[in-house]
């Protein structure tokens, strides 16, 4: 048996080693974390908030004030941070008709978007324009003209999940991008939406978390981008009872329902439906999410989080101000997935704390291989 490992372990590719070694380091804190005393595991599962702000806090200190030119993320950053912060002298600085004059100018002529002059031209650039143009209220037919087309027929691949040019695989943060984009120009219907599920489903691995691509290693920010595209695909599945067909299978089901939300919902509340892997609720849909959201949670908190604040891609890594933000923003993912609405607070079913019983990555493994 011994020779048998050795031999398979001398055939092994650079990148099976690499996955073996990542596995063993966070199965590792997986069994430190199932040895130790409760009162330490709740310790554990702490969100550490403050170590974050004041992590977060010194960052503030080293923005630089100097910059090099206009580009469409930092746009998206800047206008999404204004936006945050709310009030009159952060909105008002907000100036809308230049804003529109650049993102005009960073149109191509296939209908895509190009990230800044003379830059790159992908769904990164796609997704973040439209997303302020929409926010800012001045989407119009002219910007929006052919980034459907451009999405649809250039960057959908075979495997199901959306690359960011043409020609490349399938990409956890564009596709994020691409199906946010289709949806903000109300053109998600023209994507293959059951190939796009099926892809990002097999995207949560052995360790809990997300790759980002067929093959990768996991990674913390992919709880953001893999984990919104479920967030995603379940609303577009409930809104306002408009649904989306996931497959030609389910036209005719619920998918293409055409009764209203209260034919849906009466006397039906809280039964379970097979085929939508839904609940339906009244108002919006009410969902267990179609990944494994207390895992994924599990694997941000114990493998990403560093308690003196931050996150990090997986253990090893040095935590840093992007996985940060976007650890973050894939837990509040998990714990928001199940909401009825964007409303209402987390269900105590949807976060994990010392009360949730530990997932045990053994058990993921057994059910996927
Ligand atoms: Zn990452």
């Amino acid at each position: 048996m011994d020779s048998v490992e050795s031999s398979n372990q001398r055939r092994a590719t650079v990148t099976q080693r690499e996955q073996w070694m990542v596995q063993d380091q966070v199965f590792q804190i997986y069994d430190i974390f199932a040895n130790i005393p409760p009162k330490a595991q709740n310790l554990m599962l702490e969100l550490q908030r403050d170590s974050h702000i004041e992590y977060l806090n010194k960052g503030l200190m080293q923005l630089s004030s100097s910059f090099v030119m206009p580009h469409l993320a930092t746009t998206y950053a800047a206008v999404n941070s204004l936006i945050t912060l709310g009030g009159r002298r952060a909105l008002s600085s907000i100036n809308r008709e230049k804003l529109y004059a650049f993102l005009r100018r960073m149109k191509a002529s296939s209908g895509a978007f190009r990230m800044h002059d003379a830059g790159e031209i992908d769904v990164r650039a796609c997704y973040t324009a439209i997303s302020v143009a929409s926010i800012l209220n001045i989407l119009d037919d002219e910007l929006i003209e052919d980034v459907g087309n451009y999405i649809l027929r250039l960057l959908s691949t075979y495997e199901g999940g959306i690359a960011g040019e043409p020609g490349s695989e399938a990409h956890g943060g564009y596709t994020f991008c691409g199906l946010a984009a289709m949806i903000l120009i109300n053109e998600a219907n023209r994507l293959d939406l059951a190939g796009l599920l099926d892809w990002v489903v097999f995207r949560q691995g052995v360790e809990c978390g997300f790759q980002g691509r067929t093959n990768k290693l996991v990674d913390g920010c992919y709880s953001f981008w893999q984990g919104s595209v479920f967030a995603l695909l379940q609303r577009l599945h409930s809104v306002n009872g408009k649904r989306v067909a996931f497959s030609d299978a389910e036209e005719g089901d619920c998918a293409t329902d055409s009764t209203s939300e209260g034919e849906l919902t009466d006397g039906n509340s809280s039964e379970t439906d097979e085929t939508c892997h839904m609940k339906q609720g009244v108002g919006h849909g009410e969902m267990e999410p179609l990944f494994h959201s207390i895992a994924l949670q599990q694997y941000i908190i114990l493998c990403s989080q560093e308690q003196g604040g931050g996150f990090r891609d997986k253990p090893g890594k040095a935590r840093d101000y992007y996985h940060t933000c976007y650890c973050l923003s894939g837990l509040s993912v998990c714990q928001y997935s199940w909401s009825k609405d964007e409303n209402s607070p987390p269900l105590p079913k949807a976060v994990l704390g010392p009360t949730r019983i530990f997932w045990n990555p053994s058990i993921l493994y057994i059910m996927w291989s």
